[in-house]
């Protein structure tokens, strides 16, 4: 970072959840931070809003028909630049005089950009955590070798890692960490049984009870896949093994999760369920600033559950339990999983119907540990023809599951 000056930002997926949550933030220091560029795939009109509001340097659609369209909506005098493609996001990621890079684009589509921040030393700010669990060592030994730093968005990693020693998180073991106690809210089917699963419809699996979020991590929350997900986050980014880390399911997340060390001590993160909370720390880490986020009020929780998942219910968990010890499983699983939650929020696939696509493609995708990009995009290419046939085998054979 150049000593005197803002620090230089990128929002990629500004106009998603955590995108919109971030701008929040930065805009609440505008002594310390300046918006280089926001991104956004097709959005337009929330784009356009942004960019009215923010006056970022840059604005890139992903889609180059939507920057034609926000171009022209632009008035003249707009001092933002439009871009558009898919190669102006991996540049603005990779800029050189960018020092922050929000990773906040949905999906694997995140991977390219993402990797390029890493690739190029940035602050990286990842809650794209698809990216990660996808290209997994490929991913890592990319951040590694840019010497970019790597900060969990994500609530429950942005927790273990404000409760693991700075210098010890790559082996927290020799810090005493004993196990990582990973936590879930369950989701809005939380006690239910999988009979009770089958005719859920997307509306009700997108209702999340605690967390306002984009619609494919809601469903994802919602199969408990999105533990899985973090599961291996968490491995790749605190260098341990499944057996490390347990689930604890917490209906309140008011926990954001917790660290048991050998001399009994466990240590926790709490706080309301806001991103802000977590990407102030990304942004300000090691220091703290103000993120709009609402004081935690203990006497009105009140109280704080805690139980274990239900596997039988929600199997995605366990698939992905399995998929991470399976070398590419997690690349496979992730492809397999947002083909099978984009049908079900089309209307396509039924709830149960999206471990079922995710178990087929484990079985039939013969896959190794993916060595390089190419190799990643390869793997999750093949994975996304099984799912997809798989899809349409359901569909034909029972009008779907
Ligand atoms: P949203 O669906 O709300 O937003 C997704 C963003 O990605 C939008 O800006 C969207 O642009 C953009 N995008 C989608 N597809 C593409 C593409 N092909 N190319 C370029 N940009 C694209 O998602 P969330 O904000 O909920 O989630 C973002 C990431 O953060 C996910 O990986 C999620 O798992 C993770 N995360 C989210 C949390 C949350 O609270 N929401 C919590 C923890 C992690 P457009 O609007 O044009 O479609």
């Amino acid at each position: 970072m150049r000593a005197t000056e803002l620090q230089q930002v990128v929002v990629l997926g500004a106009t998603g959840s955590i995108g919109l949550s971030t701008l929040d933030v930065l805009n609440r220091h505008t002594d310390r931070f300046a918006l280089h560029t926001i991104t956004a795939h097709r959005s337009v009109k929330k784009m356009l809003e942004l960019v009215l509001t923010y006056q970022p340097v840059q604005a890139v659609m992903a889609c180059p028909n939507a920057a034609e369209e926000l171009a022209s909506q632009l008035p003249s005098e707009s001092p933002t630049r439009v871009i558009g493609g898919a190669q102006a996001l991996i540049d603005a990621a990779s800029a050189a005089d960018v020092d922050i890079v929000m990773a906040a684009i949905v999906g694997f589509a995140g991977l390219r950009p993402t990797l390029a921040a890493a690739e190029h030393g940035k602050r990286l700010l990842l809650a794209n955590k698809e990216a990660l669990v996808s290209a997994g060592r490929v991913f890592m030994e990319a951040t590694r070798t840019g010497g970019a730093t790597l900060l969990p968005i994500d609530s429950e990693h942005n927790a273990m890692f404000q409760c693991i020693p700075a210098n010890t998180q790559g082996r927290p073991q020799s810090a005493g960490v004993e196990k990582i106690l990973l936590t879930a809210s369950g989701g809005p089917f939380r006690g239910r049984r999988r009979m009770e699963l089958v005719n859920v419809t997307p509306e009700e699996a997108c209702a999340h009870p605690n967390w306002s979020m984009g619609r494919k991590i809601s469903v994802d929350s919602a199969t408990l896949l999105n533990k899985g997900l973090e599961l291996a986050e968490a491995c790749w980014l605190f260098d341990c093994t499944p057996n490390d880390i347990d689930v604890v399911v917490h209906p309140q997340s008011i926990i954001h999760s917790l660290v048991r060390y050998d001399d009994g001590s466990v240590l926790a993160q709490l706080g309301n369920p806001d991103m802000r909370t977590p990407i102030a720390y990304g942004l300000s880490w090691p220091e703290r600033i103000e993120a709009g986020v609402s004081p935690l009020d203990l006497v009105s929780v009140a109280k704080l559950d805690f139980e274990a998942p239900d596997l039988d219910a929600f199997p995605c968990l366990r698939l992905a339990q399995e998929a991470i010890t399976q070398p590419g499983g997690m690349c496979v699983l992730n492809a397999a999983n947002e083909i099978a939650v984009a049908a079900f929020l089309e209307g396509e696939l039924g709830f149960t119907g999206i471990d079922n696509v995710i178990a087929h493609a484990l079985e039939s995708v013969s896959s190794s540990e993916p060595e390089s990009l190419e190799a990643v995009e390869n793997l999750d290419g093949r994975a996304r023809v099984c799912a997809q046939e798989r899809i349409h085998q359901l569909a034909r054979d029972t009008g779907g599951v």
